[in-house]
């Protein structure tokens, strides 16, 4: 199956695609953890990504859209994949239709209040697992349950970058939302409840019962 996580920032679709593709069987594909994993590598195109980021902008489409073709091609992905966080404005979308096509898109929807809560209390891992403050989790404060790295927060997650990321998500991404309901692709999930509550909608929509709204 090819699905499509979609949110605007600090709804959950990092914490539920992680599941989700253990789930299925499929890889979870986060433009975002590639974009960080490129600026880690300290390279002059990870660099440049980076510039973008920490502004809370969207990186260029050729950087994103060659990132993404070739993690596509890998072999993991010949029976389907998870995208979360792409694609993130209509001509992204336009251009992944040329090299593949969606099964659905599944939306998680947050009152936005709630979303700088989430947002400014999350701790990342670098293998792309996110963690809360206000969580019980991890079982050993500071580091990360899957792989025993130490936790940080990310620099666009202060409240100035926040806010400039939520502008770009209504004006480049919410539009997208509606390309694709139009398409007939897209369930939605509410997302305003605990992460087991939400992954039990988000599977629910998947297995193609009636969204759990
Ligand atoms: P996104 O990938 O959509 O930006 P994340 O999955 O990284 O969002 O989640 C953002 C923050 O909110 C993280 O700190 C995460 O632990 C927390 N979080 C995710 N889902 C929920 C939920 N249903 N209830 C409470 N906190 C959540
Ligand atoms: P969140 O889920 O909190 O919005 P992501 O990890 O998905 O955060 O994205 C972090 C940043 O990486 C974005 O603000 C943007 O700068 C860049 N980015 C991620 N995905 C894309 C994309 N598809 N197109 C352009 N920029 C992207
Ligand atoms: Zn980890």
């Amino acid at each position: 199956m090819k699905l499509a996580i979609f949110g605007p920032p600090g709804a959950g679709k990092g914490t539920q695609s992680k599941t989700v593709s253990m789930k299925m069987g499929i890889p979870q594909i986060s433009t975002g953890d590639l974009l960080r994993a490129e600026s880690k590598s300290g390279s002059e195109l990870g660099k440049m990504a980076r510039s973008y980021m920490d502004r809370g902008a969207l990186v260029p489409d050729q950087v994103v859209l060659g990132m993404l073709k070739d993690r596509l091609q890998k072999g993991d992905c010949k029976n389907g994949f998870l995208l979360d966080g792409f694609p993130r404005s209509i001509p992204q979308a336009v251009a992944l239709e040329v090299i593949t096509d969606l099964d659905l898109v599944v939306n998680i929807a947050v009152d936005e209040e709630r979303l700088l809560k989430r947002i400014t209390g999350r701790r990342m891992c670098q293998c792309g697992a996110a963690y809360h403050v206000e969580e019980k989790r991890p079982r050993v404060e500071g580091k990360c349950d899957l792989c025993g790295s130490a936790l940080y927060q990310r620099d666009d997650d202060k409240e100035a970058t926040v806010k400039k990321r939520m502008d770009v998500y209504r004006s480049q991404t919410a539009p997208l939302l509606e390309y694709y309901r139009q398409r007939g692709l897209v369930r939605d999930v509410d997302g305003n409840r605990s992460i087991d509550e939400v992954r039990e909608g988000v599977m629910g929509a998947i297995d193609g019962g009636a969204p759990l709204k």
